[in-house]
């Protein structure tokens, strides 16, 4: 069966976040990119798949301009057979939509599974960067696939799937049929690093270039983004000489107890 993962070009996690001096958004400009980690996880359990000889191709599809086959280009060195890039860029209208929202990401990624055929679809739960934990959850809605999200544990076989499911105060174990779409979590695997020799062969493995046009996916913002602000310092914190002026404190000047 084929498995088709998703990966999101995003600020590495290691970076400190800059904001414009504006407020209007994140300061991209000589930043180190990677991909997004629960993408990662996301790619190295469909090569545990395929190593393990129930997935017979890996195929990794991104969605962005040029600079993101660079992370398409990782998954390839990481075991992933071939990629897919789906370029929005030209077709998007800069003054209404700076970049495409989670539905349209999920619409365009639902033409991608539509030509691919996957029979396992896997996302990361969210992007760090703009933390939407939505794009899986509405290309499972928009393909009517059955879904399981936040994955930390998967058996896959012909017949179907069995993920377990962190949720709220526990684990949850789901039997799904597939096709399918499932979202990783943290614990799902650790992912391996790329091998010089594999990052060399992933030069020569294919990436296929689609425009959004093509997918004849109708590219559209609804939202806004109005500001963005740096979290407020902390402020420096005090030493009390005694239990009884902790209580004190607590009480009139923070007003907790
Ligand atoms: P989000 O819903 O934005 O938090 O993203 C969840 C997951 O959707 C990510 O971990 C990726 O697997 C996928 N995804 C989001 N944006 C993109 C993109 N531009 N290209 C490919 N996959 C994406």
């Amino acid at each position: 069966m084929k498995a088709l993962v998703a990966v999101k070009r995003v600020i590495d996690y290691h970076v400190k976040i800059r904001v414009k001096d504006d407020g209007s958004d994140v300061d991209l400009s000589n930043v180190k990119m990677a991909m997004n980690p629960f993408c990662e996880i996301a790619v190295e359990e469909a090569v545990r798949l395929r190593e393990a000889g129930i997935v017979d191709e890996v195929v990794v599809v991104s969605v962005g301009d040029k600079a993101c086959e660079e992370q398409i280009r990782n998954a390839l060195a990481l075991g992933a057979d071939r990629g897919v890039r789906v370029d929005f860029s030209t077709a998007m209208d800069a003054e209404s939509m700076t970049q495409p929202d989670a539905l349209t990401i999920a619409k365009l990624l639902s033409k991608v599974v539509e030509r691919e055929q996957p029979k396992l679809t896997i996302l990361g739960k969210q992007a760090i960067d703009s933390d939407n934990n939505q794009t899986g959850q509405m290309l499972a809605a928009l393909l009517d696939y059955p879904q399981a999200t936040f994955v930390s544990e998967l058996q896959v076989t012909e017949q179907g799937i069995t993920a377990t499911r962190e949720v709220d105060g526990g684990l949850q174990v789901l039997q799904l049929p597939l096709p399918a779409v499932i979202t990783t979590d943290l614990r799902l695997n650790e992912p391996r690093y790329a091998s010089l020799p594999n990052i060399m062969k992933a030069k020569r493995k294919p990436i296929d270039v689609v425009k959004s046009e093509e997918l004849g996916v109708e590219l559209r913002c609804n939202l806004l983004q109005l500001s963005v602000e740096t979290p407020a310092q902390r402020s420096a914190g005090i030493k009390v000489a005694s239990v009884t002026e902790l209580v004190d404190k607590l009480r009139n000047e923070a007003k907790v107890l």
